[in-house]
């Protein structure tokens, strides 16, 4: 029998959780029957601070395909992932959000997907092809960030995708072999290839609860993902560089004829003042992209785990 592996990040989700348990029991038998497929849940409580983790033990109890991991922190939704791609054993794997934003009737089509061979693809993913009910201000930075990234790396990194995806275990095995601790996974997904089929829907609003992402955090989220998949960035520098070196080449001429042409006129002590500070900020914008890529270089060379395991359903058998 196949076995179908589930992976569900949850941080603080006691709202949304038992609501999600039982839409997502009731597609899973209804796969079951159809299919005559196997399935495991695994949970990843990222180190809520809520009953996520009393409710996972609830679940187990009474449900042996659930299991779980539980943090010793919170770590996380990258580090939740790998986790749960690391525990999964099936033979196809799938990704979803726990407050049911990603619809579990999806799920049928992904396999059927998957399973189908003159179609031969490896990764059925969703797509939102609305942000609606989203604040505008987000909708507008996450545009520019997609637009962004298609000029600058060469992953691409479709505009709207979620993570919500079932994989087959070839791609599963693949992404694990990524052992990065700076991960951003929408990059990750399409850098390890193979072909992926998108199904379109409208964008859901949370059934429970509220995002876990702030405006902040996104950002940073963004500035990972282009350090992570471009280096276009540092190259900005040396542009930046070269052009100030040929202009100031320019403005030397200018000044030395002027000189011997008019004699040297004491003017303009403002104007100098103003190149100083420009040049000068010039400067510390290119320092400080350089930062980023040594920070992440000095992360990445610390080599330390990208979680902490502090309980899984094996501890309460
Ligand atoms: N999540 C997580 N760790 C975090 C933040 C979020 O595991 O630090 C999980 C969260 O429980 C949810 C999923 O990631 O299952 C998506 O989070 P959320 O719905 O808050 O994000 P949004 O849909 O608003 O982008
Ligand atoms: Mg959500």
């Amino acid at each position: 029998m196949e076995l179908i592996s589930i992976v569900v990040p949850c941080y603080n989700e006691e709202k949304a959780l038992p609501l999600f348990y039982v839409e997502i029991s009731k597609v899973l038998q209804k796969m079951a029957d159809e299919f005559g497929v196997g399935f495991e849940m695994i949970f990843v409580d990222d180190g809520s601070k809520d009953n996520t983790l009393g409710l996972l033990r609830e679940y187990r109890k009474s449900d042996r395909r659930v299991r779980y991991i539980s943090f010793s922190r919170n770590f996380g939704k990258e580090a939740a992932i790998i986790a749960g791609l690391r525990k999964a054993a099936g033979d196809y794997v799938a990704l979803m959000d726990a407050d049911l934003q990603d619809p579990p009737a999806l799920l049928a089509d992904m396999y059927r997907g998957l399973t189908d061979k003159s179609k031969n693809i490896d990764c059925v993913a969703t797509r939102r092809v609305t942000r609606k009910g989203e604040p505008k201000i987000r909708s507008f930075f996450a545009r520019m960030f997609y637009r962004l990234m298609k000029r600058i790396s060469d992953t691409e990194i479709v505009d709207g995708a979620r993570d919500y995806r079932m994989m087959t275990r070839k791609m599963v095995d693949s992404i694990l072999s990524i052992n990065e601790y700076n991960r951003f996974s929408k990059g990750i997904f399409s850098w390890v290839g193979f072909d992926t089929h998108w199904l379109e829907y409208e964008n859901i609003e949370r059934v429970a609860g509220e995002t876990k992402w702030s405006f902040f955090k996104l950002f940073s989220y963004s500035l990972e993902g282009i350090v992570a998949f471009s280096t276009a960035p540092l190259s900005i520098a040396s542009f930046t560089g070269i052009l100030f070196c040929v202009l100031s080449f320019l403005l030397i001429l200018v000044v030395v004829i002027r000189a011997l042409i008019w004699g040297d006129p004491v003017a303009g002590w403002p104007s100098t003042v103003c190149i100083i500070l420009f040049i000068g900020g010039i400067q510390l914008f290119c320092i400080g992209i350089l930062g980023q890529y040594l920070a992440k270089t000095y992360l990445e060379t610390k080599n330390r785990p990208l979680y902490i395991i502090r309980e899984s359903e094996t501890d309460i058998v």
